[in-house]
């Protein structure tokens, strides 16, 4: 990345010079009540920069701005050459901010600044991804009779409200709205109150890579008022959602009041299942970064360890051994391998499910303390003997947390990974075809890796099954997800 200044003296700057305005219509502005909030660096617990806080009537000034856009001819009208050259723009200026963009992302979420460098990377090939989509949407011509002719044009939906969690930004950010430009759709983009500055410089490279005014559109404010507002306003024809099942449950009641198109990319709780074949110097780290990484909140960490009984006693010892030695610390000290929880909130969440773990009877193997130290530090935590029915189990916790049991066979592999609400990942661990084949096609996930875990590339389809989603992003299934097919019959 080719910044010259220190990219994250750079971003320190950004964070701190404020408060940071709304983007709507290609102007930045103060939101209509003049309130603002406060966001934190969970990793001092200072506070990093005031936002604004935007409210219904901001909204439904993003909403008009952004249906204004759709219909303009410089966005509608323009062949998707010129949308591609737009997305390849915002792919080339995130490559040149990238570093000072990841080190924004670490500043408000605690996310280590080499981790939050990759998400970033990440973002570059969406935008790249998607710039080669624009110009391949087709239709289909469709045989009729021979007097006539039937084809279909795949449109775009028109306005898109995209909302996104706290816990990676840079990543979902692009995702929804790598998306929906490639479709020739508008955006209003709402992140989460306790990471929204990211996206605050994300609406900046909107502007420099020159989109026209209200093809994206950025309103910052709490979800009950700001998402809700965006969720029920009549004239935003789709949602694509990311964040809690909860959530994403309130969202299609309320969307079910103007029959909008939603997509909603929920929580999860993978299974991470250890075969007795596998290559254990490559499942025992990947198992301690399943649940560890970015402390834990990652949709589709795994933190449910399967781990056949053969090998239990000694992996599971690996396991608590490697997560004991793990480096907390701030994103920026090299040395960190495990970032803070993003909120106070968070953190007594996270805690009490361990109370509740260790209530329960699981055995506490390592970690479950918070560091004495100032910011949100969680110890990483492993729990053994863990039983079918606790709600370390049952429920997604989204912190350092992991849950060890053992399976006997590939049946109770099967039956314990699919023993659950959710489905958004699975990860199989074996040297063996038939078993992870069996695996791959009985287990009940939008995503199942063999020996590998949170692989993630734009060009392959993303999303959960059960109570993990609804539609997927990425890959050439998200086109469809952002567009709708028109059928022209015409008689001679
Ligand atoms: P969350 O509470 O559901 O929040 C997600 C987003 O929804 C935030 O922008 C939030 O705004 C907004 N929101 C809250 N209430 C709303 C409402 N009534 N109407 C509309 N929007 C509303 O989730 P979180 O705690 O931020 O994130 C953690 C969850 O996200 C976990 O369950 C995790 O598994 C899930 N997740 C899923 C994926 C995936 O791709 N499947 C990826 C990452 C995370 P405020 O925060 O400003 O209130
Ligand atoms: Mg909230």
């Amino acid at each position: 990345m080719s910044e010259t200044k220190d990219p994250i003296e750079t971003a320190r700057a950004f964070v701190t010079e404020g408060p940071k305005k709304l983007f709507i219509g290609g102007k930045w502005l103060s939101s209509q009540s003049g309130k603002t909030m406060s966001v934190i660096d969970p990793s001092t617990e200072d506070k990093l920069a005031d936002v604004a806080e935007a409210g219904f009537d901001d909204v439904d000034l993003a909403v008009k701005a952004a249906r204004q856009a759709f219909e303009s001819s410089s966005w509608s009208g323009i062949n998707p050459h010129e949308r591609s050259r737009y997305l390849l723009k915002v792919a080339g200026l995130i490559e040149k901010y990238g570093d000072e963009l990841s080190a924004i992302s670490s500043f408000e979420m605690g996310m280590p600044f080499e981790m939050s460098k990759l998400t970033t990377a990440q973002m570059v090939d969406v935008f790249q991804y998607y710039a080669g989509w624009t110009t391949k949407i087709f239709g289909q011509t469709i045989p009729t009779d021979g007097a006539s002719l039937s084809y279909t044009i795949r449109e775009p939906l028109g306005v898109v409200g995209a909302i996104i969690p706290w816990n990676g930004p840079i990543l979902y950010a692009s995702w929804k709205v790598g998306t929906a430009l490639a479709t020739g759709n508008t955006v209003v983009l709402k992140p989460a109150e306790d990471a929204p500055l990211t996206c605050v410089r994300f609406a900046e490279i909107m502007e420099e890579a020159g989109l026209p005014p209200g093809v994206v559109n950025l309103v910052t404010g709490p979800g009950e008022i700001v998402g809700d507002a965006l969720v029920a306003h009549p004239d935003v024809n789709k949602i694509t959602f990311t964040g809690s099942t909860a959530v994403g449950k309130h969202i299609m009641e309320t969307a079910a009041k103007t029959l909008k198109s939603i997509s909603l990319e929920l929580g999860g709780k993978s299974p991470f299942i250890i075969f007795p074949d596998a290559d254990l110097k490559k499942a025992i780290p990947m198992a301690v970064n399943a649940f560890t990484l970015n402390a834990g909140q990652a949709c589709t960490a795994g933190t449910r360890l399967y781990i056949h009984q053969n090998i239990y006693q000694e992996v599971s010892a690996q396991i608590a051994a490697a997560v004991s030695q793990l480096k907390l610390g701030g994103p920026f000290d090299p040395a960190t391998q495990i970032g803070p929880i993003i909120s106070a909130k968070q953190l007594d969440r996270v805690s009490d499910y361990i109370e509740s773990g260790k209530a329960e009877g699981a055995q506490l193997r390592t970690g479950g303390k918070r560091l004495p130290s100032s910011g949100y530090f969680l110890e990483p935590t492993v729990f053994t003997d863990v039983q079918d029915g606790m709600k370390i189990v049952e429920e997604e916790i989204f912190g350092p947390v992991g849950a060890l049991s053992s399976f006997a066979d590939v049946a109770e592999a099967v039956f314990h990974g699919n023993n659950t609400p959710y489905g958004l990942a699975a990860s199989v661990w074996t040297s063996n075809l038939e078993t992870a084949h069996t695996l791959a096609s009985k287990l009940q996930a939008g995503i199942v890796w063999i020996n590998t875990h949170f692989e993630l590339d734009a060009v392959s389809p993303f999303g959960g099954y059960k109570q993990s989603g609804l539609g997927r992003e990425l890959g050439a299934e998200s086109i469809n997800d952002f567009t709708q097919s028109k059928t022209v019959f015409t008689r001679y």
